[in-house]
């Protein structure tokens, strides 16, 4: 690609002088594109995966640039503090300065993920927009129906407290888990552990999608019930295993 048609993410690249991590690729473009949409060898993933991986990049060329030592969890460490904005941030900065690593400049270097989004699409013309929008419906719809159920049932135990039926000085909070229960056991697991795992119950997942990290949890027809967890006290709350 002519440099002049790419953004931010192009001239990094050039200035980094990054490849790909795989010989077989062309670019370091190719095997964004490989990461982002999967193939093969990979399953694909979002912008922000992206963006950590590329800006840990330019933090990795920095260190064998200045010789920096990187080994342990070094880098990880370190990105993990620029990008923090905690207390050591300072700390790490210097610490990099006295490598001869312009972290500041390094700093500035680093990428958004709206910047990564830009150019996934727009510079390298690829779209994958259906499946992460339907992602992102299903997540984002799970975590307002939280939201309200959480709303409710605090304005309901505040009325409580104001009726005595519930120790007005105490210090409560809500909590409000999603958990999906498997049809045929008494198998439960909160709603995220599930998403990550993809599947609800080792037992009795279909065999069918037993090798594709997918849920549907709209899906009606499937086995899992959905259903909003009843707020509980927090020391009653039931804890299982991951
Ligand atoms: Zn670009
Ligand atoms: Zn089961």
């Amino acid at each position: 690609m002519n440099d002049a048609d790419c953004c931010k993410v192009g001239t990094l690249i050039d200035d980094y002088d990054l490849d790909s991590p795989r010989p077989a690729d062309d670019s370091l473009d190719d095997y964004l594109l490989s990461r982002w949409l999967g193939d093969d060898d990979t399953q694909s993933v979002g912008y922000r995966t992206l963006t950590e991986w590329f800006n840990k990049r330019l933090l990795k060329r920095a260190y064998d640039r200045s010789g920096r030592n990187a080994m342990g969890n070094r880098l990880e460490s370190d990105f993990e503090a620029l990008t923090d904005d905690g207390l050591v941030k300072m700390d790490t900065i210097d610490d990099l300065e006295a490598d001869g690593i312009d972290a500041e400049a390094l700093l500035d270097d680093m990428i958004s993920w709206s910047t990564m989004r830009n150019h996934l699409n727009e510079c390298l013309g690829e779209e994958k927009e259906k499946k992460e929008a339907s992602t992102n419906w299903e997540l984002t719809s799970v975590d307002i129906a939280c939201d309200r159920t959480k709303q409710k049932v605090e304005s309901a135990v505040n009325s409580l407290m104001s009726k005595g039926k519930i120790d007005e000085d105490e210090d409560v909070d809500v909590e409000i888990k999603v958990q999906l229960c498997c049809g045929q056991c008494p198998t439960r697991v909160p709603f995220d552990v599930a998403m990550n795992r993809g599947y609800v119950c080792a037992d009795h997942r279909s065999e069918a999608v037993e090798d594709e990290a997918v849920i549907q949890v709209n899906d009606t027809s499937s086995e899992e019930t959905f259903y909003w967890a009843t707020s509980v006290p927090r020391q009653q709350m039931p804890s299982f295993g991951v």
